[in-house]
């Protein structure tokens, strides 16, 4: 099979698809790495060291596309570059299906077989194929370092003869993938950390941590079967924000990661409530691009509101390119080897994983939820 690496063409996108440590276990079973030159450039990887590993470098994008059977990558592709993969042929990536239905309009003329990464089952079996999970653990790092940078005072407590530096205080907002590697970079860097989760598995992880977890009464049904968070009503909302409001005099900054799979992330800090912490307070939202848990962000826009900075955080995984692209190459390698364990097998319908991840194949929309989204697109246009 002749697998397709392109140059990733979305603004600020760093990262790369696949590394040339994969490449050996590709090559033995006979299939052809194809690489746009210059792919893993702004990753660090120069087009000799995939050519060395035994890919074949191409020179332009039309013609990594025409000739690939399988196409990996990051980003969703743009109209134009679904429009240039081959009939027939299947992709590896992101499809952030609910905002790309033109996209996944051009997968169905052109019979193409799309897997998406999002859709991976959430199950032990797909954890080293969960790409939603290894960039989220790189956003939760980097958030807590962007707000370390902005701060006006130091994370650690330190005793000096000049006197004495008390910690800063993190608030960490959801404690999923994101929140939990925000609330241990917090901790060693020093921080008090405080956390909430309105799922009740999450209260031990975060107290294993070292955090606080900010103790309200949690829903029973917080949890979806899958174990993503679901939909809170509106009475809990405005109990959480009660909680969240009488702890923002105390805090330093707010890490925000709170969201609803496939929804709009909830509201969570007001402004109101955003004049409550002190000036010179750092709120990073890493649900900006989701609508935001703060009323006040603006995805990839720093809003500084009567001295509280308010960072939309947009993309954090592509700030740390190389760590991020390694992880998410890993993770794409090891769905491509589910899909195809032997060099000539096909991928099995009937298996969990791919019929989380397979959201197009044979013309169709094999995903219940793509097909109803499709469908109502295709009305409305
Ligand atoms: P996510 O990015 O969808 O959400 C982030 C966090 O926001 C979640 O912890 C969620 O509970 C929280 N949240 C939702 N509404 C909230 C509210 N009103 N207030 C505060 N927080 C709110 O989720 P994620 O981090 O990708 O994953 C969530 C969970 O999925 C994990 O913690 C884990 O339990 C499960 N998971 C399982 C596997 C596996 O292989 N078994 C892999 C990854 C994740």
């Amino acid at each position: 099979m002749k697998i397709g690496i392109p140059k990733e063409t979305a603004a600020g996108e760093t990262r790369v698809a696949f590394v040339p440590a994969l490449a050996g276990a590709l090559v033995r079973d006979r299939h052809e790495i194809l690489l746009e030159s210059g792919a893993g450039g702004r990753a660090g990887v120069g087009d000799a060291q995939y050519a060395a590993a035994g890919a074949t470098i191409v020179g332009s994008a039309a013609d990594l596309y025409a000739a690939a059977d399988l196409v990996l990558k990051v980003h969703p592709p743009t109209i134009a570059e679904a429009g240039l993969i081959r009939e027939g042929a299947a992709y590896i990536g992101f499809l952030a299906p609910f905002s790309n239905a033109p996209v996944l309009q051009v997968f169905l003329r052109r019979r193409i077989t799309g897997y998406a990464m999002e859709f991976i089952p959430r199950i032990t079996r797909a954890q080293s194929m969960d790409a939603l999970s290894s960039q989220a653990t790189i956003a939760g790092y980097k958030a807590v370092l962007v707000a370390a940078e902005r701060i006006d005072k130091m994370f650690p407590l330190l005793m000096t003869a000049a006197g004495t530096v008390t910690p800063a205080t993190v608030l960490v907002l959801g404690a999923g993938v994101a929140g939990l590697q925000a609330i241990a970079t917090a901790k060693r860097l020093g921080a008090r950390v405080e956390a909430f989760d309105p799922r009740p598995a999450v209260r031990d992880q975060v107290k294993s941590l070292g955090a606080v977890f900010v103790e309200m009464e949690l829903p029973k049904d917080a949890e979806t079967a899958g174990g993503y968070a679901r939909e809170l009503s509106p009475e809990f909302i405005r109990k959480e924000m009660e909680a969240i409001g009488a702890r923002l005099p105390k805090v330093d900054v707010v890490i925000s990661t709170a969201q609803v799979f496939g929804k709009k992330a909830p509201l969570l800090v007001t402004k109101d409530m955003v004049e409550r912490l002190r000036p010179g307070a750092v709120f990073v939202d890493l649900a900006a691009e989701q609508g935001g848990n703060c009323e006040l962000t603006r995805a990839g826009e720093t809003i500084v509101h009567q001295g509280v900075a308010i960072i939309g955080a947009v993309n954090l995984p592509a700030t740390v390119p190389a760590d991020a692209s390694a992880l998410y190459a890993r993770n794409c390698f090891n769905l491509f080897r589910h899909l195809y364990p032997k060099p000539d097998a096909q991928p099995d319908p009937a298996d969990e994983i791919v019929m989380g991840a397979c959201l197009t194949r044979g013309g169709e929309a094999v995903n219940a939820a793509v097909r109803q989204l499709l469908n109502s697109s295709q009305g409305s246009s």
